[in-house]
């Protein structure tokens, strides 16, 4: 069964406002196996929106439109809807009286505008609307192939919708006959998150799982150079979505290996939290130029403090940690023993097993080629390790990817000491990552 969701108002179509009721339908539907095959935003325009719905109504089997339910002007939803069925629009003497009472519990006069609110296009139904004065209006709509489209016009204040989507619609649209779709009435989803490589590299890792039309589906979508594998299964039940998630996951962990560091909703930080508290240690954090990004991921990814000991937060000029080595603040371009140095000086300070750093950013000059580097240090039980990395990127991108790219080497070094595997440098990938190299200190 597929379904279209049309959002009403100028305020969407001008940019003025995000269309959050949407997002939340569309959710909503998937979760009852309905499949969302159309958005439709529209302004306030009566011909406009009497397309939209006749156009809906041809694509899909189920409607549902938020907006202009109210009583101003501006609010068209009843009229298009009357125009779209070709009906007129007739007054609801209960829904009238409801509304009159509403306005007398308020003591409040009834504006006249406000009787607009009870007519309805003839054949149609009101859904009732528990917390305002708009109920919404339940039709069929007329379509060249098959039965009515069912169309569910619901008011835009998000509160009024929720409410009247788990009171009206939801029971409506789950009573609605499937099995002449053959459709199956469940869908799962499963994320496994991952880091390390870029997209297309990483797809290039997995057997054919991404063709369209392959069940469970697979997604890849990437966010801050975090990368999201998406399973969808489809079926009658939610264990049946299970087992057809599950063999799908096992080849993604099985060919991704540690590229793979969580799943859900898991960001890298709180991977490698995990193993920290496993490991029971501790780790602190220096950075120059993300400007507390990293220690901002960690204290909320971990807000006891266990863990997460503290960090500090520096500039590169002038220097603004006192008591450090003299000539050993680092720069952009100078070699990686003053980051490390004081790195060993922060996890001496906050007597933590790691210490994470990473160093000031390069002037950013998005032409300037070659890229500049910025440097990251890893300061543990096992030694110092110091890289550089080429600073080149969209800037939306660049500290997320940095501070990922830091957290990245702590966790394949806690992943390489749980395996208790001397710590083997082949086994670790960091994307972009020109030359690596262990000072071989401490
Ligand atoms: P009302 O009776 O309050 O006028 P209505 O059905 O006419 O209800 P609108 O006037 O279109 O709804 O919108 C009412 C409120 O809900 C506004 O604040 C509007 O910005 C918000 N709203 C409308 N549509 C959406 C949407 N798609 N996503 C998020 N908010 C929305
Ligand atoms: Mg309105």
């Amino acid at each position: 069964m597929y379904a279209e969701l049309i959002a009403i108002g100028d305020e969407l179509t001008s940019g003025q406002r995000l269309d959050t009721n949407t997002r939340w339908l569309a959710q909503r539907l998937e979760e009852i196996g309905v499949t969302v095959i159309f958005h439709t935003t529209v302004g306030d325009d009566l011909a406009a929106n009497i397309a939209a719905f006749r156009a809906a109504a041809e694509r899909a089997e189920v409607v549902v439109s938020t907006g202009g339910l109210g009583p101003t002007a501006d609010d068209l939803t009843r009229q298009a809807l009357a125009g779209a069925a070709g009906e007129e629009l007739v007054p609801d003497p209960v829904v009238l009286e409801h509304i009159r009472r509403l306005f007398a519990r308020r003591q409040r006069p009834m504006p006249e505008r406000n009787a607009v609110q009870a007519l309805f296009p003839r054949g149609s139904r009101p859904i009732p609307n528990p917390h305002g004065t708009a109920p919404g209006i339940a039709l069929g709509l007329p379509r060249q192939n098959g039965p009515p489209a069912r169309v569910f016009a619901l008011p835009g204040v998000p509160a009024e919708m929720f409410a009247m989507w788990e009171q009206s619609v939801l029971p409506a649209v789950q009573q609605l006959p499937r099995a002449h779709t053959g459709l199956a009435r469940c869908i799962r989803h499963h994320t496994l998150r991952c880091f390390g490589v870029g997209e297309s590299e990483l797809e290039a890792m997995l057997p054919d799982l991404i063709r369209r039309g392959r069940q469970p589906r697979v997604g890849i979508t990437v966010s801050r150079a975090t990368i999201t594998l998406r399973i969808t299964a489809t079926a009658t039940t939610p264990h049946a979505c299970q087992q057809l998630i599950e063999p799908t996951a096992a080849t993604i962990r099985e060919c991704l290996g540690d590229l793979v560091f969580g799943e859900g909703e898991d960001e890298l930080q709180d991977a490698v939290i995990r193993l920290l508290a496993d490991a029971r240690q501790t780790v602190s954090s220096v950075e120059y130029g993300p400007g507390g990004l990293l220690a901002h991921w960690l204290s909320r990814g971990e807000p006891e403090g266990l863990v997460y000991r503290g960090g500090w937060v520096l500039r590169d000029s002038p220097p603004t940690l006192p008591d450090s080595p003299a000539g050993l603040t680092p720069t952009p371009t100078s070699d990686g023993d003053a980051l490390v140095a004081v790195t060993e000086q922060a996890r001496a300070e906050f007597a933590t097993d790691w210490c994470l750093a990473v160093g000031p950013f390069p002037p950013s000059d998005a032409d300037r080629q070659p890229a500049g580097h910025v440097q990251l240090a890893l300061v543990g039980p096992h030694g110092p390790q110091h890289q550089f990395l080429p600073f080149a990127g969209h800037p939306d991108v660049l500290t997320a990817r940095t501070v990922k790219q830091v957290l990245n080497l702590l966790r394949h070094q806690l992943l390489a000491t749980k395996r208790r595997t001397p710590y083997n440098r082949s086994c670790m990938r960091v994307m972009g990552c020109e030359s690596s190299e262990s000072l071989g200190r401490g």
